[in-house]
């Protein structure tokens, strides 16, 4: 069932095909130089197998430069799963799932993601050992991880509205894009800190509760790109930080927890030349792998807390060289990353075997 292929900008991709559970994707190993690679799987539909590879590569990559950012000793890697078009057994898939992750023997680390959740993981940890976001045991980590993603966020806002405006939380407004399980924690935590709220979410009862929790105004999902607000805070979608919405976008500080929020570099750019200090998302939104990564390498709550509430402080170093070098801040982020790739210590491996 694991093939694995050769794909020029990873270590490893292996391709996942099992016709009797359905089970058809990629596990793809970014790097593997700092550690097992460790990232999410994602359960979604793709049009064709090569939006999959793509998707794939893509993501374990981003998960090599955001695991060694937060300075886990992990690599970067992912799984795609085709969602299949056809009736399946949800239990089946994830245990034929396992044992692919298993035959990999820990070089990859699996958890949940976009379109997972902790009870597949459950599923998935009868058949390897390889897997966190498992549910939560005497009150060790894991389970959600969005809360830990969402604490991080607010420390690195905290940190970035300093830098920025030279002002706390309380006397600033912040918009939030997406109330799912980050966004509406987040405000939670922006709330309690002071911070005035504007939110938009296409679910209208999240964000009734939003208002009535945490006193925040309703803006519809176009018109939150725009806020009158001083910080956005994308946490729904990726490339939501087009050309377009950089160059009409009036907060000064953009922090959220989506994944791949810039449309392409050169927004970073545009986002720089108009003054608006970008805080790259893969430095902000690692509390959730900080705690899967604590899961698998059995540190404690309080290892995650502490290691989550520097967020603040790695951000701080990315957004100095930006100033210093006068580069935006989404490439002195892949520079300090690229540079910590390759200070890690060792060495990488290239496979190019095939597994039955
Ligand atoms: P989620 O699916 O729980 O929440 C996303 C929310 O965004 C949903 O409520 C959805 O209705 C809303 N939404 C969709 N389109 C929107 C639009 N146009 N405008 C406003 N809201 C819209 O997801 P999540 O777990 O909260 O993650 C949010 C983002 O953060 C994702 O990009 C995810 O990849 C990223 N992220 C999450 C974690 C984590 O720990 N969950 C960690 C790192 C990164």
């Amino acid at each position: 069932m694991n093939n694995t292929l050769y794909s020029p900008e990873l270590e490893r991709l292996v391709r996942l095909e099992d016709s009797k559970s359905g089970l058809s994707g990629y596990i793809a190993i970014h790097s593997s130089v700092a550690g097992p690679a460790a990232g999410g799987c994602r359960f979604l539909s793709y049009a064709c197998d090569e939006d999959a590879r793509r998707d794939a590569a893509r993501l374990a990559e981003g998960m090599s430069y955001k695991n060694v950012m937060a300075g886990l000793p992990l690599g970067g890697g992912k799984a795609v799963i085709r969602l299949p078009d056809r009736p399946f057994d949800r239990e089946q898939l994830f245990r034929a799932f396992g044992q692919a992750v298993e035959r990999l023997g820990g070089a990859y680390v699996t958890a949940e993601d976009v379109g997972t959740s902790v009870e597949d993981m459950d599923v998935v940890a009868k058949t390897t050992r390889h897997v966190a976001g498992l549910s939560p045991r005497n009150g060790k980590p894991g389970g959600d991880p969005s809360l830990w993603t969402a604490l991080g966020v607010k420390t690195a806002m905290e940190s970035a509205a300093q830098l920025r405006f030279g002002k706390n939380l309380s006397e600033l407004t912040v918009a939030v894009q997406g109330l799912g399980h980050v966004g509406f924690e987040l405000c939670r935590l922006l709330y309690e800190a002071g911070a005035k709220l504007i939110v938009a979410e296409p679910r209208a009862d999240l964000a009734a509760r939003a208002a009535v929790a945490f006193d925040a105004q309703i803006a519809n999902c176009r018109s939150i790109l725009d806020a009158k607000a001083d910080i956005f805070a994308p946490c729904a979608l990726g490339g939501v930080l087009t050309r377009d919405t950089a160059l009409h976008m009036r907060a000064r500080l953009v922090c959220g927890a989506a994944n791949n929020q810039l449309a392409s570099p050169e927004v970073g750019t545009l986002l720089a030349e108009r003054g608006i200090l970008y805080a790259p998302d893969y430095v902000v939104n690692a509390g959730g792998i900080v705690n899967v990564a604590a899961e698998y390498l059995g540190w404690s709550t309080q290892d995650v807390r502490d290691k989550v509430e520097t967020t603040g402080e790695r951000l701080l170093d990315v957004l100095h060289l930006a100033e210093k070098a006068a580069i935006p801040t989404n490439r002195a982020a892949d520079s300090l990353a690229r540079e910590a790739l390759l200070t890690a210590r060792s060495a990488p491996h290239t496979e190019l075997a095939v597994t039955a």
